[in-house]
């Protein structure tokens, strides 16, 4: 029996099911190309109700083979959906890409609106265009939520439904198909399809080939997620080590461990820049900081601080540029309004301890100031990661901020853990056990240290008989002998106030030998009357001054006689200078003895190279390292009974005391000086507006005025004068300035000589010994731009230190002098240079002139 055509219609319109199920096997491109007799390449298979399997097996071996070349995730993604939407006909297919900032997760559009003719460039969505919806709003943040996927009929019965993206798009939402694509337990992103355009909603079938296709797509978004996490794993793996850098130096040392820290930061995260503020530490202000304050010019700090009570100060800022050439620049006391900390954002993450991850910085007010990018490259802030950085003790110490991620999304939640870790890493690693060991390995050989130094530096026995020679004139030890039966011998011993001119500001130690300055120095404790007054034993006195000459190493410059010289102009300042009406005698005493111990044990190079060097002292001391170090070693001495002046005192005199001793001896850092020149200059304002010369000594040193005034007007007063003692001898006679001048330059290029051997450095000009040729340049420089103010100022405070302001002048003339012979030299030279190349050429070119009339250059060898 044969079958007829009208047969199989009949048969086939009564079984769809077997239709669909023949078609969906044996339909292929081919055979509806020969059926229909046009060419394979040209049949729209998207017209057919269903593909075959043998055509999806192709379909999917496509695009697995485009996974494997082709390791863009939008992609493949954007295939299968394209795939998809003319398979279930959906109107649209979007993919939403999942992920948590500040611990809120969130759904953001990466490919929207594909269909069967799409364009991958029209549908993938740009960081700054992205859609972002919570997981509590819509259909697609529903289904992230339950982690189920959901066919919706009718969006209008759906609660979960919301308008927002509808009217944002203009487009009406019927139905929708959409699906969590899962990573394990966890979502990665969700496929939506939206209204089905050849029916009123999506079916089932509908659902099953959607889902069938999206295993693919699981599959690839799986590998996507993956390697995704796994580079953040290998990049937390890494560690670049930061070698020697001009950055380096401008560190301190706690400084350079975050910087070796952060800048393997640069491998954990993938961002154009980042910046790391670092938190001032200090809990109790400087009395030089607090001065504006107390003198009430100055709002006391009311802004905001960090949790454990500090004001938020950032002192130095570290900016490392990763987009285009990399960089990094190091921004010493960053004003408020630097780019870095413009927005707010560091201090308020210093001040509550947040992380803060902000996707749109345009759009937030925060960054409103960035008008302008912010570099030459055109550089703008787009998103920001902002975190504190916090050491054991709980004390945020810095805030690191990354901008930028590079691939252009915002910083996700993988970005806020890896960076948290980070930021902690660095907290601890600013005082991580080994640091503290080291510190305590420190203080106990400090113990030890001290003994050492004390059984050096201290007075012995068989040495202060070379001054109170009671061995010679009573046979016994000083101890045994009354302290008349002592003044006796220094009555002898000591050389009284006029043969050495300790009164003049000219004085001079040339001629003196180091045992003579020590004896200077007992002589200006009795003469301001200090020693019966406040009962200093006159043996603890000798062997005081004694232990502190010894305290002195013997350097070129910053020896013994310099510290002599300080303390000796400290003395002619208050008696010759009649700065003493302003103190008591007690206030005298110890600023005299602040000026003698004022640099003790100092080692000849300065306070950079002490850091530069990683010098222990630089880890003891932050700032004012050597000053602190000289205060440190001075009250030490203090310490020890048989060398303490001040044993004597009550308990508030000797508190008093070393306060001004701290005071005076930090003073005597120059980077200070900037600090203390308008208070002083306030104060000798103040002064020329009284005309009664015994009001104003009232003001300056009477209750009159309120204690704390009173108070900061003295210190400041006595913070300038050590600041005129320490470089007092600009102001000496010429044949003493130019003498010393030499010593300190001599001193500086030891340390330049250091400097080049042991850090491999270049010096500055001033160390650099090469340059010698222009120390009257720089000593002209440095008489005007900082010692000049001083004596002026002095002179115009208390015109009886006149000679000081006369002395500084007349170097200022001598220096400039031989500046100018040294300038006329080289011009000379130069000119001679430049005559005799003048003469060289004009010779070459006659020379040439005769050569080429000699005939063809190629003939020269005949
Ligand atoms: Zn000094």
């Amino acid at each position: 029996m044969s079958i007829k055509s009208e047969d199989v219609e009949k048969f086939l319109n009564a079984n769809p099911q077997f239709v669909k199920s023949y078609f969906s096997k044996k339909l292929k491109p081919g055979a509806v190309a020969s059926v229909m007799g046009i060419q394979e390449s040209a049949v729209d298979l998207d017209s057919f109700e269903q593909v075959s399997q043998v055509e999806e097996g192709e379909i999917f071996y496509d695009l697995i083979k485009d996974m494997q070349d082709n390791v863009n995730m939008e992609k493949v993604i954007f295939k299968i959906l394209k795939r998809i939407s003319a398979l279930i006909h959906a109107d649209r297919c979007s993919l939403f890409m999942y992920r948590q900032r500040n611990g809120i997760a969130e759904l953001a559009t990466r490919l929207f609106n594909v269909n069967a003719t799409s364009k991958l460039e029209d549908c993938i969505v740009s960081p700054d265009s992205e859609i972002v919806f919570p997981l509590d709003i819509g259909i697609v943040g529903h289904v992230a939520h339950t982690k189920k996927h959901i066919n919706v009929k009718d969006v209008n019965e759906d609660s979960h439904f919301c308008t927002f993206v509808d009217e944002l798009t203009e487009y009406t939402t019927h139905n929708i198909l959409a699906t969590p694509i899962m990573n394990g337990k966890e979502v990665v992103a969700v496929i939506m399809g939206v209204n089905k355009t050849t029916g009123t909603n999506f079916t089932d079938e509908d659902e099953d080939l959607f889902l069938k296709y999206l295993k693919v797509g699981t599959l690839n978004l799986k590998i996507y997620h993956l390697s995704y996490l796994h580079s953040c794993e290998t990049r937390k793996g890494q560690l670049l080590l930061w070698s020697a850098n001009k950055v380096f130096e401008e560190l301190t040392d706690i400084e350079r461990q975050f910087h070796k820290a952060l800048y393997t930061v640069r491998a954990y995260l993938n961002c154009d820049r980042y910046s790391v503020g670092l938190l001032d530490m200090t809990k109790e202000k400087e009395f030089f900081d607090i001065w504006p304050v107390l003198m009430e010019e100055q709002a006391p700090y009311s802004g905001p601080r960090t949790p454990d009570g500090r004001e938020i100060i950032f002192y130095k800022v570290i900016d490392y540029i990763l987009h285009g050439k990399e960089d990094i620049k190091v921004i010493p006391n960053p004003p408020a309004d630097h780019w870095a900390l413009a927005s707010g954002l560091p201090t308020y993450v210093a001040e509550s301890g947040f992380i803060c991850n902000i996707m749109n910085a345009a759009a937030d007010e925060m960054f409103s100031f960035q008008s302008e990018p912010l570099d030459d490259s055109g550089w703008t802030i787009k998103n920001v990661l902002c975190l504190p950085i916090v050491n054991k003790k709980e004390e945020t110490v810095g805030v690191a901020t990354f901008y930028n991620r590079k691939d252009g999304k915002p910083f996700d939640e993988q970005d806020e853990n890896l960076m948290e870790a980070l930021t902690q890493f660095l907290g601890w690693s600013v005082l991580n056990p080994d640091t503290y060991d080291k510190m305590n390995k420190l203080e106990n050989r400090k113990d030890i240290a001290q003994d050492m130094v004390l059984y050096h530096v201290k007075c012995r026995d068989d040495e202060i008989q070379n001054i109170l020679k009671t061995r010679e004139h009573y046979g016994k030890e000083p101890r045994d002998c009354e302290e008349d039966e002592l003044l006796q011998i220094l009555k002898k011993e000591l050389p009284g106030p006029r043969k050495f001119e300790i009164y003049e500001f000219r004085f001079s130690d040339f001629d003196c030998t180091e045992l003579d300055l020590v004896r200077c120095g007992i002589q200006m404790y009795y003469e301001v009357g200090v020693v019966k007054k406040f009962q200093v034993p006159q043996e603890v006195l000798v062997r005081f001054m004694y232990s502190v000459s010894k305290g002195y190493r013997r350097i070129t410059y910053h020896n013994w006689r310099h510290g002599f010289n300080v303390g000796q102009t400290m003395f002619t300042l208050l008696t010759t200078g009649q700065l003493k009406r302003y103190y008591t005698d007690l206030e005298v005493m110890a600023m005299i003895t602040a000026g003698f111990l004022h640099d003790i044990d100092h080692r000849g190079t300065n306070n950079l190279y002490q850091v530069k060097s990683q010098n222990p002292l630089a880890k003891l001391h932050g700032s004012s390292i050597l000053e602190r170090h000289h205060l440190e070693f001075g009250k030490f001495l203090l310490g020890d009974e048989s060398l303490n002046i001040f044993q004597n005192l009550n308990r508030r005199q000797t508190e008093h005391v070393f306060h001004l001793i701290d005071i005076a001896i930090i003073a005597t850092d120059l980077a200070l000086y900037f600090k203390k020149r308008t208070m002083f200059q306030k104060i000798v304002d103040l002064s020329e507006t009284y005309e009664d010369e015994k009001k104003w000594v009232d003001f300056m040193s009477l209750e009159t005025t309120r204690k704390e005034i009173h108070n900061i007007f003295l210190f400041a007063c006595m913070a300038m004068m050590m600041t005129a003692c320490d470089l007092s001898a600009i102001t000496k006679p010429w044949e003493v300035q130019s003498k010393v001048a030499l010593s300190v330059a001599a001193e500086f290029w030891e340390q330049g000589d250091l400097e080049r051997t042991v850090l491999q450095q270049q010096p500055i000009p001033m160390m650099d010994r090469n340059k010698a040729a222009e120390l009257p340049k720089l000593q002209c420089g440095f008489i005007d731009f900082v010692c000049t103010f001083v004596y002026k100022e002095f002179s115009r405070f208390h015109p009886a230190t006149q000679p000081m302001y006369d002395g500084i002048q007349n170097n200022r003339r001598e220096w400039k002098a031989l500046q100018e012979a040294y300038e006329a030299k080289l011009k000379e030279a130069e000119e001679a240079a430049k005559a005799n190349q003048e003469a060289a050429a004009a010779k070459k070119a006659i020379a040439n002139a005769n050569g080429g009339s000699a005939g063809s250059k190629t003939c020269s060898v005949c």
